[in-house]
């Protein structure tokens, strides 16, 4: 059945515990793999090394165990890929389409300044380019995506459906191939797109539940002048890669692999047709649909969860001194996950009927999310 080909999963970083926040996206994740009917695996993205922590990972399982949330297959560790990573950056190396660049952030705060743009904090600065034409005996630092040259080569801005993913389709077996474009009839949000820089929809991190699915209609379009890819939750969305982040980074300065690649690189290999996650992700999304599509890949289904919010309004991280959740009251740790995504109250029940009851209200509210 179609159903049984969706493949979904959950990739927290071993920084530590899973806290409130990302049982939220753990929890959403399996119940949307849960409710239609697919497979859900777990990823431990510990490619950042120096920032994850030696037991995390292992401490993570067992949380998600205590709260019934069980991977289908053995976990998939990132700091076990490296030689599948090299195997891609060394073919975007081929194509053109990275470059190592030897910049370190003063270099880039002077070429800034160099072209009127003055350093300001906290505002990211697309890279300015100064290595795409060579290193000029310089060190190579970090590979970058040539992000501009692969949007120029791509056709204009015609809006598109997105087709199913192959794996969701009968007859999609076969290798993973480039999501199709079909245009909109004219008039219908054909043509040009939002300005730079707008998003269509307002993020309503206090969307109810039912209202996830209404996205229905998946509109991707990966042209020349920026990406527009649908969320399942947030809606239309919008940005030119190339202008409003520039050349990003695939492998980092410290050698170690950028979250981006890796990213793309394993929804890709483990045939994730659905990403589930947090809604801070939500930005990196147009940097990997512009990826999977230079790679000839399959770009999934996104949606992006609500953040939890500490007192202070900011997100709960683990920067944050976000705690742990309190795996020996697994059931309330997952109504207070299950609140935030606006399901019903379990009342009394045990997590395995509290899970079965949200399954049932997530499929009751959602439209297949294909
Ligand atoms: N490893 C990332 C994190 O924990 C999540 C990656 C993803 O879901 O795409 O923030």
């Amino acid at each position: 059945s179609v159903a049984a080909r969706y493949v979904g999963r959950f990739a927290p970083s071993p920084t530590g515990p899973l806290h409130a926040g990302s049982l939220v996206a753990a929890l959403a994740s399996w119940l949307d793999a849960r409710a239609a009917g697919g497979r859900w695996l777990v990823r431990i993205e510990d490619v950042d090394l120096p920032r994850c922590q030696s037991d995390a990972a292992e401490r993570i399982l067992a949380q998600l165990a205590a709260c019934g949330l069980l991977p289908d297959e053995a976990p998939w560790f990132q700091s076990g890929r490296n030689a599948r990573y090299q195997q891609v950056l060394d073919e975007l190396l081929a194509r053109q389409l990275a470059y190592p660049c030897a910049c370190t952030r003063r270099d880039i705060a002077a070429a800034l300044l160099a072209q009127g743009l003055a350093h300001e904090r906290h505002v990211e600065r697309p890279y300015p380019g100064t290595c795409r034409q060579g290193l000029h005996g310089r060190a190579p630092r970090a590979w970058r995506f040539h992000a501009a040259r692969y949007q120029g080569r791509l056709a204009g801005g015609a809006h598109a459906e997105q087709a199913p993913h192959p794996s969701l389709s009968p007859k999609g077996r076969g290798q993973p191939v480039p999501p199709v474009l079909l245009p909109l009839p004219l008039g219908e949000g054909g043509g040009e797109g939002p300005p730079p820089g707008v998003r269509h929809a307002e993020n309503e991190s206090n969307m109810p539940l039912a209202l996830y699915g209404q996205a229905k209609t998946a509109s991707l379009s990966i042209a020349n002048n920026g990406i527009h890819w649908t969320d399942r939750r947030l809606g239309p969305q919008f940005q030119d890669v190339a202008r409003q982040v520039g050349d990003f980074v695939l492998r980092r300065a410290d050698g170690l692999w950028a979250y981006q690649l890796a990213v793309v690189v394993d929804d890709a290999d483990q045939g994730i047709t659905h990403v589930v996650r947090g809604e801070d992700l939500a930005d990196n999304t147009p940097r990997q649909i512009l990826l999977q599509s230079a790679l000839g890949l399959v770009t999934p289904r996104y949606l992006h969860t609500p953040l939890v919010r500490a007192g202070d309004g900011e997100k709960l991280s683990k920067q944050h001194g976000a705690p742990a959740i309190d795996d020996s009251r697994p059931l309330q740790a997952l109504a207070d996950a299950a609140e935030v995504l606006g399901l019903p109250a379990a009342g009394t029940a045990s997590v395995a009927e509290a899970l079965a009851l949200w399954v049932n209200a997530w499929a009751r509210n959602y439209n297949p999310p294909l």
